[in-house]
């Protein structure tokens, strides 16, 4: 059985998104582990992550896979932002302890005119950093669209991150949307470009996936999500990729421009290319 779900709203704490999720089909999900635009995170209450623990278990979900903050810029240039970046991701990763083994994701950050290399620097030493803890979770590199100086946009740079950091609980995250809008053809050849990651990156490191739709032509470089079958891409792309058995057995999270009922139609669809 396919992993799906979508983005949900932490708001109303674990056990509401566990809830909300079985009501649209969903058996995985994402969530922002604080405000995505700000820092700002929840009071954490114990009690109702581990309800929510015991409920995913219980209804067989897949592992979940949170979401860092847009803000979260670990290769910024200010150096007090920079370290409280790095604060933010440690901390992140120690609220992860609540739900324990699943994968937090995040976007790699922006060089903002330091270069490529140094931004890996900062985002891997910022990684060494948190992983040294030993949280239960597992942290996801995202696969960008290469929009401005995101780091991410090419898997060179993916990896580079990785083997600096030399941790095995450090994967990525692929975003069809990003891959597509930074020049990776998975419409037309989805396997070349499955090759690609695994002679750069490794397939084993591959561990969830964003399914979205492109707003915008390939190699464009802009990262707008369309919904599902809507954009770019086209609904063929994501029969290959459900069937897919590189992927097939990852959590797939939609990040499309959606309400619930947008997201359960998404599913259901995405359920019925399951050949
Ligand atoms: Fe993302
Ligand atoms: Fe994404
Ligand atoms: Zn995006």
């Amino acid at each position: 059985m396919l992993n799906l779900g979508c983005h949900l709203s932490a708001a109303n704490g674990n056990t509401a998104m566990v809830k909300t999720a079985l009501s649209i089909g969903a058996n995985t999900f994402a969530f922002f582990t604080r405000n995505p635009r700000g820092s700002k995170a929840k009071k954490e209450d114990p009690a109702d992550a581990a309800k929510a623990a015991a409920m995913l278990k219980e209804n067989g979900f897949g592992k979940l896979v949170a979401h860092g903050a847009y803000t979260m810029n670990l290769c910024t240039a200010d150096p007090e932002a920079r370290a409280f970046a790095a604060e933010v991701l440690a901390d992140d990763l120690r609220r992860m302890t609540g739900l324990p083994g699943n994968f937090y994701n995040f976007h790699p950050g922006s060089h903002v005119g330091q270069g490529t290399d140094v931004g890996i620097e900062y985002i891997s030493a910022a990684l060494k950093q948190a992983l040294s803890h030993g949280y239960p979770v597992t942290v996801l590199l995202e696969t960008m669209a290469g929009k401005g100086s995101e780091i991410g946009g090419r898997f060179e740079e993916l990896k580079a991150i990785i083997d600096a950091v030399g941790s095995d609980s450090l994967g990525v995250c692929l975003d069809t949307c990003h891959v597509y809008d930074g020049g990776y053809d998975i419409v037309n050849d989805l396997d070349g470009v499955l090759a690609e990651f695994d002679r750069i990156i490794g397939l084993d490191r591959l561990k969830a996936l964003h399914l979205n739709d492109s707003k915008n032509p390939f190699a464009s470089h802009k990262d707008r999500h369309e919904c599902l079958g809507q954009g770019s891409l086209g609904i063929e792309t994501f029969r290959a990729v459900v069937n897919h058995p590189a992927l097939k057995d990852k959590p797939m999270i939609m990040e499309t421009p959606n309400e619930l009922p947008g997201y359960q139609r998404e599913i259901n669809l995405l359920r019925s290319l399951e050949s």
